[in-house]
């Protein structure tokens, strides 16, 4: 062997003991750049995504759903530290800290201790953030990852959390908790004085590169429902915010929301429920189309809890002496509740160590498994 391949085999070598958060001693005397690309997650949450939502994806698309492409699939049991119904606060705080708390906690555990989160952590050892959603950005699911206070209904005080949370790109809806004030403050100010390049019009206006914090408050509030003409802000977001996370060269952790497949569960609208899962798997679509090209980049996808008591049963008819009759080719999205279940709910898992999503776990257990990764 000459001198030249034995050096290659040697790179091989210590590029192959690459781990996520770059502490092979191996790798660090070969390159530090290299290290620093070793590992990003994208964590897609459909919020009340539950197995009769995702069914409709498969029933009402044209294409196979991006949801076929994942190989790991598990199942998370959703119950809260206060509940055998979650609700979207202590859902997410499961995934964003690993403990069960009570129903309306963002980010603090059962005695309403602030928990620092998966994303704070890895911000504080170099990681880079970010965060979109369909709903306002301070609404319970994305608010878990980067706030800490008793209720999700603290909206305001969510919004001055996230402006000092050390987040780099943000996206969805929600200004008025910024602007429109009880303390009369104007945090799209503050925002703007920490930093930050900040539209209030399009996903698709681009920041000068003198910014290297993004943020886009889209509407007042939630954004318009995607059956009411919403366009494809979710996976345009997403898109735009893994161009600008992967530029940065740390590693980075994205969480994507499809925050309004719950809505349409809690307004008992079927068509609601279903042009939203098909938006969320849009955006599924655009993670994975990166992680194919990138090959250290895990994605995660599944939800905090069901939303509706949804299902897609055949198309009933009652005839003459009460006979009923069933069709099995009409189907019919159908509710049993306008609030959530306890179904379980799937997840679905792509890339670097996916195979750990494997199984039936706790939500909690997904925190385990991003401290594991980021840890080895
Ligand atoms: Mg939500
Ligand atoms: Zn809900």
């Amino acid at each position: 062997m000459s001198r030249i391949s034995v050096y290659l085999v040697l790179v091989i070598f210590f590029l192959a003991n690459i781990s996520c958060n770059g502490k092979s001693q191996l790798i660090e005397k070969v390159s530090l750049d290299t290290s620093n690309k070793a590992c990003n997650i994208i964590f897609l949450i459909g919020d009340g995504m539950g197995l009769s939502q995702l069914s409709s994806a498969y029933f009402y698309s044209e294409s196979e759903p991006n949801f076929s492409r994942f190989p790991v699939i598990g199942l998370s049991k959703t119950r809260s530290g206060s509940h055998k119904i979650t609700d979207s606060a202590a859902g997410a705080t499961a995934f964003s800290t690993g403990k069960k708390t009570y129903n309306g906690a963002i980010g603090v555990d059962m005695d309403t201790n602030a928990v620092v989160t998966i994303t704070e952590e890895l911000s504080s050892m170099g990681w880079a953030t970010g965060y979109i959603s369909t709903s306002s950005i301070t609404h319970a699911t994305p608010a878990s990852f980067y706030a800490h206070v008793p209720s999700r209904i603290m909206q305001e005080e969510i919004a001055k959390q996230l402006v000092y949370s050390g987040v780099n790109f943000f996206a969805g809806g929600g200004y008025n908790w910024f602007i429109n004030r009880s303390d009369s403050v104007d945090y799209t100010d503050t925002l703007k004085a920490n930093g930050f390049f900040l539209d209030t019009n399009s996903i698709l206006k681009v920041a000068d590169s003198s910014f290297d914090k993004w943020a886009y408050l889209l509407a007042p509030d939630g954004l318009q429902p995607k059956h009411l003409g919403r366009d494809d802000f979710l996976s345009q977001a997403t898109e735009k915010a893994i161009q600008f996370l992967d530029a940065k060269g740390s590693p980075f952790f994205l969480v994507v929301e499809g925050s309004q497949i719950d809505w349409g569960g809690h307004a008992n609208i079927g068509e609601y429920v279903i042009q939203e899962t098909l938006d969320f798997d849009k955006a599924v679509g655009v993670a994975l189309d990166y992680a194919q090209k990138h090959e250290n980049t895990l994605v995660v996808v599944t939800a905090d809890h069901e939303t509706g008591g949804f299902t897609l049963a055949g198309e009933q008819n009652v005839g003459p002496f009460m006979t009923i009759s069933r069709d099995y080719n009409s189907l019919v999205p159908s509710f049993s509740t306008g609030g959530h279940s306890c179904a379980m709910v799937p997840v679905f898992a792509y890339g670097k160590s996916a195979k750990l999503f494997s199984g039936v776990y706790e939500n909690t257990n997904i925190y385990s498994i991003f401290k594991e990764i980021v840890s080895q």
